[in-house]
């Protein structure tokens, strides 16, 4: 009988954790208890996400700046090109690195009203490759893109999209995340896509627990990664039972991050949606513990 291994058998894996930034001042305090829920264990950086078109840009920033004031962790930016010049987009870097900050993850962005109206700024970085050689012109930031291990809508095909990210890559980019997936081999094969194409750098993968399953199906529609039935039939039923469906996401998450641990996978990002719980169940699970107090 094929079993997963038990966790102390495995090395302990390197997590990062996603924030967005907070627009209510309950929100916020929900995002600081989640900071400091998180905190002891260690992350090697913690994100915060730019709102759609660059709408959190002060939000996003005082939630970096906080954090990397206020907190042992290592922040990263995320910043979009979409919608901005390039001098706008720079600007904002700036700011970042006169802030201290190191790290941001650079990402193109959506258009308003979906993929079909998307632009490029007719004085500004058309997509994430212009933006990673742009950053790199400002610093020597240390910078994570996106990848789609179920290939990003808008692209021609699976390989332009792995062309695009080896652009990414090649100009500069030392660490890939990716778009969350709920069906793990088409993680794997896309690693061995990635690697076949030369990309060597880590793709990390993005793990969503799944708190609301009505929203995550809508939201999948939209970003390209496939809900499987399985999923449907889990969760069915229990669209008013919020505490069973939580014990359900963190079961769920649970057996992907043991089986990707369990075919090497070392390095994981988790979609944490603000809320610490199912995050920290994850990150105990793959053998992390809170660090001690010096
Ligand atoms: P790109 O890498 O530029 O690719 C976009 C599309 O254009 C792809 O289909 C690609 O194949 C294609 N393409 C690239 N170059 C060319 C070219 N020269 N010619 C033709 N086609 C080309 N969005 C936010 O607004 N804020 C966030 O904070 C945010 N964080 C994210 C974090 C992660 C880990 C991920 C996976 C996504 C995030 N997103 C965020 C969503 C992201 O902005 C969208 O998925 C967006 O549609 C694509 O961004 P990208 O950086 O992957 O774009």
């Amino acid at each position: 009988v094929a079993s997963l291994p038990q966790g102390n058998a495995m090395p302990v894996p390197a997590l990062s954790f996603e924030f967005f930034p907070p627009r209510t001042e309950a929100l916020e305090q929900q995002l600081w208890s989640c900071v400091r829920r998180l905190e002891p264990l260690a992350p090697r950086f913690v994100s915060v996400t730019y709102g759609a078109g660059g709408t959190t840009q002060e939000r996003t920033h005082a939630t970096v700046a906080k954090l990397a004031r206020e907190t042992a962790l290592t922040p990263a930016a995320h910043l979009t090109c979409v919608g901005a010049s390039a001098g706008e987009v720079d600007d904002v870097a700036r700011r970042y690195w006169d802030a201290g900050v190191r790290h941001i993850v650079a990402l193109r962005g959506d258009a308003p009203g979906g993929e079909a109206n998307y632009v490029p700024h007719p004085e500004g970085y058309a997509y994430a490759s212009d933006l990673v050689a742009g950053l790199k012109r400002i610093g020597d930031f240390e910078i994570s893109v996106a990848a789609y291990p179920e290939t990003h809508p808008a692209a021609s095909s699976p390989e332009a999209d792995l062309d695009n990210l080896k652009r990414k890559i090649d100009a500069g980019a030392t660490r890939a995340i990716t778009q969350y997936f709920f069906d793990t081999d088409v993680y794997l094969r896309f690693l061995d896509r990635a690697l076949a194409a030369g990309i060597t750098v880590p793709i990390v993968p993005g793990i969503l627990p799944v708190s609301n399953f009505t929203q995550v199906k809508k939201f999948s529609g939209m970003c390209g990664t496939a809900v499987p039935d399985w999923m449907g039939h889990l969760f069915d039923g229990l669209d008013d039972d919020p505490d069973t469906r939580r014990m359900v996401a963190a079961s769920m998450a649970a057996e992907q991050v043991r089986l990707l641990q369990a075919n090497g996978v070392d390095e994981f990002h988790i979609y944490t949606l603000n809320r610490a719980d199912l995050s920290y169940a994850i990150a105990h699970i793959l053998g992390v513990r809170p660090r001690k107090a010096e």
